[in-house]
């Protein structure tokens, strides 16, 4: 028999544990789905944003605990141990200001919205007029999008009440999204780009000579095809603006206005320790080989709220070796090396393994690359654990798992709060209440 334990229960720990069973490459294996929260699904929950309700629908049974032990002890209890940790942490600017109040990692923000329990303590109060969104990958656009909702949209959602009540009460009247490079080399996917044009009162501004420095917006013929698309979306709301209402009068004019920017790298964030009043971007050029060089100009762009939607970075895990310069767990097609050798029955996937890229369905032959490697490797590692009871083992570690009845009776909880409140399901947004949810019931 093969015991393994998976370690996060995000996409990539999901569509691990079904790859390991589906392929039914060992006939008796029993895999364990671990997490350090109450609750299960990783970014699902807590990153996905509240108004994609579509793919949040691929939750699905897995089973939750609490882990946080060590490598050498979790292979006490399980033959093999797969990471599926993610990114847990956002990458840094460099520059002058990224901390003053007011500037914030997007990464902060989406934990605020998504009620992630570790964000309880975070609050956006959304006073300011201008908020400049740094980055232009989907994360940026994501947030951008929360920013122009309006309240009556988000309360459909599962977003809990504070988050709720500070959007609807947002006086955000522009929102910046901004990139180094050019409008082709965006991150952003085009069903996310064309949703920004379908919000309620928000108008979309581009500036139709600033996409024209791009030489592949001149020529898109060789572009690969998410980026032609891309700009071809531009394209549309560039001819658009080009014939736009700017005579039409203040009084046709949209509550709301996302300007979309390139070709501006950010400098300095400015302000003091009241907060933030602006974001300074030196100007770029292409350099004809895929990045950009200054030009020694800058523009000063006005904000109140600064997101930094540059990236995620995934952290060292106990035990485990780590590349810093990527952020990622050395492997092998899933087996994780250290110094160029395998560690037995220790696995990786998802981001930690492959760095914070692609979207959710990019996870699923991630994992199935990492499964086949460990079902190849079963005969070197089934019946080494010593345990009888898993669970029972985590407990004696010093782990208060919340089984799967726990999880149950914390969506019980969340549907009955939010009929309580009028809404759907909502989310509780703090560790004392999930647990109290996990324990009255499960
Ligand atoms: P991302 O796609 O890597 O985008 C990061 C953005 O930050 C890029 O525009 C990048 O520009 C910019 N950037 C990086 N360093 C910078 C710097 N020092 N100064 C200025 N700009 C900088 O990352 P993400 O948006 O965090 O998304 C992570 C992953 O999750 C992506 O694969 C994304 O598609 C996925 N995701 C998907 C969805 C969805 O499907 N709806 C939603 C959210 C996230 P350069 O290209 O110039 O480096």
């Amino acid at each position: 028999m093969l015991r393994v334990a998976v370690i996060g229960s995000g996409p990539s720990g999901v569509y691990t544990a079904q790859s390991l069973i589906e392929q039914q490459a060992v006939p008796d294996i029993e895999v364990y789905v671990l997490d350090r929260l109450p609750c299960p699904y990783g970014l699902v929950r807590y990153g996905v944003a509240p108004d994609h309700e579509k793919i949040k629908s691929l939750q699905n049974n897995v089973e939750a605990g609490a882990p946080g032990l060590g490598v050498e002890e979790l292979r006490e209890i399980f033959d093999a141990v797969v990471f599926c940790v993610g990114a847990a942490t956002d990458r840094h600017l460099g520059i002058p200001g990224e901390e003053l109040p007011g500037s914030h990692p997007a990464t902060e923000f989406v934990a605020w919205y998504s009620a992630h329990p570790d964000a309880a303590a975070v609050r956006f109060t959304l006073a300011a007029r201008s908020a400049v969104v740094i980055g232009v990958g989907n994360v940026a656009v994501d947030v951008v999008r929360m920013l122009a909702r309006g309240a009556a949209e988000l309360a459909a959602t599962d977003m809990p009440q504070g988050p709720l009540g500070a959007l609807a009460d947002s006086r955000v009247e522009d929102v910046w999204m901004v990139g180094r490079r050019g409008p082709s080399q965006a991150k952003f996917t085009t069903k996310e780009l064309r949703e920004l044009g379908s919000l309620p009162d928000t108008e979309v501004c581009v500036r139709p000579e600033e996409l024209a420095l791009d030489p592949a917006y001149r020529d898109p013929g060789e572009l690969p095809a998410v980026a032609r698309r891309n700009v071809a979306v531009l394209r549309g709301w560039a001819e658009q603006t080009a014939a736009g209402p700017a005579d039409a009068g203040p009084a046709a004019r949209a509550r709301r206005r996302i300007h979309l920017r390139f070709f501006l790298r950010p400098a300095e964030v400015l302000g003091d320790a009241s907060g933030v009043r602006a974001v300074r971007f030196e100007r770029t050029a292409p350099d004809g080989r895929g990045g950009v060089t200054g030009t020694g100009e800058f523009e000063d762009i006005q904000g109140q709220l600064v997101l930094r939607s540059v990236g995620y970075r995934g952290t060292p895990q106990p035990g485990l070796p780590f590349d810093e310069a990527t952020g990622t767990v050395p492997h092998l097609a899933g087996r994780v090396l250290r110094d160029g050798a395998p560690l037995p029955g220790v696995y990786v996937a998802g981001w930690i393994k492959r760095g914070p890229t692609g979207v959710i369905g990019t996870n699923r032959p991630c994992a199935k690359e990492t499964a086949s490697s460990l079902l190849a490797d079963a005969p070197m590692l089934a019946e080494r654990h010593t345990a009888d009871d898993p669970v029972a083992a985590l407990a004696r570690a010093g782990q208060r798992p919340v089984p799967w009845p726990g999880w149950l009776a914390i969506e019980a909880a969340e549907a009955a709060w939010g009929h309580g409140l009028g809404r759907g399901t909502v989310k509780l947004p703090d560790w004392a209440g999930l647990l109290a949810a996990a324990q009255a019931n499960g």
